[in-house]
């Protein structure tokens, strides 16, 4: 098409497809390159248990979830905020719903029908969708290279990219993390990776993680130092699992990466005072043994095995010292899961390598989008938001440079 910029959009997950079409719906030619056979992987298995699109929070609670990286996302996210993310959905025959906790979802809750719909209108817009399409680097005139579905290797010159790799974890989905070498080989300062948003290794006695890996617990507060929060648990055969582990790894990982040791307490009752938790405890009859004692006051096995794990099988019995403990069970956590296993990552392109348009300082006509940036934020949806808001604001970006070429 003579005349129409191309822009090539290098990953296809939420970020490089929403670069796409805000690209495509601007009127330029828009071709996304997919390594994998089908794009959108990460989003598909964020759905499997609902698909948490972005938070209904207000907004100024909404953009301190982006930490340290709030200034240089707040003009993306307040630009495509959570209510135009709804809205879009919307536009994709997904209403969306707030959860109880704030979560926003779409009513199919899983990522299936939303992507189905999304890929249909890219195709109506004319994005050309490449799969099996590997990129590896740029050419020494600053071309793109890949390695198409032969083997074979592809060079695509375009009018600008939107570079959309996404993070580390869940290599499996194609986010492998390995595009870090040909940007640190071009001098663009990338950061290293780190697990974000992932369990926590506590290393349970046999017996515990025999008889309850797999186990949720319930509403319970998790603290580490001056960092606390409330949610569901989940053990797992070596460890914890939870969006409150999430939300404290930043903490954690600073403790652990101190050399010192990293230790959790977990609230067992979060919404008593611990004048309430010793009337509760008072109900244990004569008779009763411990265990039965703590059934009696609401404690569910798992929780008593908690119990039982933190103090080596050797729980106080006189109420005010064992509700003191039931609100601060203490357990070392000597490192947080593997990458691979971890919700997402941080790392990445470093910040200070991108101007405000998402462009990249060292490379003009190169956007960067999503995942692949280095910023983090807790789940709850935050991290999809940030990966379409950047996405937006990546193809912006590209919008207004090439504006000014033509000037
Ligand atoms: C289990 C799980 C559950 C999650 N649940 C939620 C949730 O409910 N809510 C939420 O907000 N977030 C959730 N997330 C996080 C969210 O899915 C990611 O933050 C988001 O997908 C990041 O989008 P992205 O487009 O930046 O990167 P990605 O989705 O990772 O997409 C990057 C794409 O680039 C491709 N790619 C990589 N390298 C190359 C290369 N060299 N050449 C060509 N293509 C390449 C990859 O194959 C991939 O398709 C979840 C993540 C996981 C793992």
């Amino acid at each position: 098409m003579p005349g129409v910029a191309h822009v090539a959009v290098v990953g296809g997950g939420p970020a490089g497809l929403m670069a796409a079409e805000v690209l495509a719906t601007a009127g330029l030619a828009v071709t996304v390159f997919e390594r994998m056979p089908t794009v959108g992987r990460k989003l598909q298995v964020a759905g499997r248990g609902g698909l948490n699109l972005t938070h209904s929070e207000e907004r100024e609670a909404f953009l301190d979830r982006y930490g340290p990286s709030r200034r240089y996302l707040s003009t993306a996210l307040e630009a495509f905020d959570p209510t135009a993310l709804r809205a879009w959905a919307h536009g994709l025959g997904q209403p969306t719903f707030v959860g109880s906790s704030g979560r926003v979802f779409p009513e199919g809750f899983r990522a299936t029908a939303l992507l189905r719909a999304w890929l249909i209108r890219l195709g109506s817009l004319g994005v050309q969708l490449r799969t099996r399409h590997q990129w590896n680097g740029w050419t020494p005139e600053g071309a793109l290279t890949f390695t198409d579905p032969h083997g074979d290797p592809l060079v695509v010159a375009a009018d600008a990219s939107v570079l959309a790799l996404g993070g580390a974890s869940w290599p499996r989905t194609g986010s492998d993390g390995a595009w870090t070498t040909p940007l640190r080989a071009a001098g663009i300062e990338v950061r290293p990776w780190r697990a974000a948003n992932s369990g926590c290794i506590v290393g349970w006695s046999e017996v515990f993680s025999h008889r309850f890996a797999g186990t949720p617990v319930k509403d319970v507060t998790v603290r580490h130092r001056q960092t606390s929060a409330r949610g569901d648990l989940m053990i797992t055969t070596d460890g914890l699992e939870g969006s409150p582990v999430y939300a404290l790894c930043p903490a954690l990982r600073a403790t652990l990466d101190a050399g010192t040791p990293a230790r959790v307490e977990l609230d067992l009752f979060p919404q008593a005072t611990p004048a309430e938790v010793v009337t509760r405890l008072a109900r244990r009859r004569p008779t009763d043994s411990v265990a039965t004692a703590l059934a009696r006051c609401g404690l569910s096995p798992v929780r008593i095995g908690l119990l039982r794990e933190a103090t080596a099988n050797r729980p106080p019995s006189a109420p005010h010292p064992l509700a003191a403990l039931l609100q601060a069970l203490p357990f070392n956590v000597t490192a947080s899961q593997p990458i691979a296993r971890a919700i997402s990552s941080a790392g990445g392109v470093a910040l200070s390598a991108v101007n405000s348009s998402a462009m990249l300082r060292g490379r003009p006509g190169t956007f960067v989008a999503g995942e692949m940036l280095d910023w983090e934020a807790p789940t709850g949806g935050y991290l999809l938001q940030g990966a379409f808001s950047t996405g937006v604001a990546a193809a912006e970006g590209v919008l207004a440079w090439l504006a000014t070429l033509r000037r």
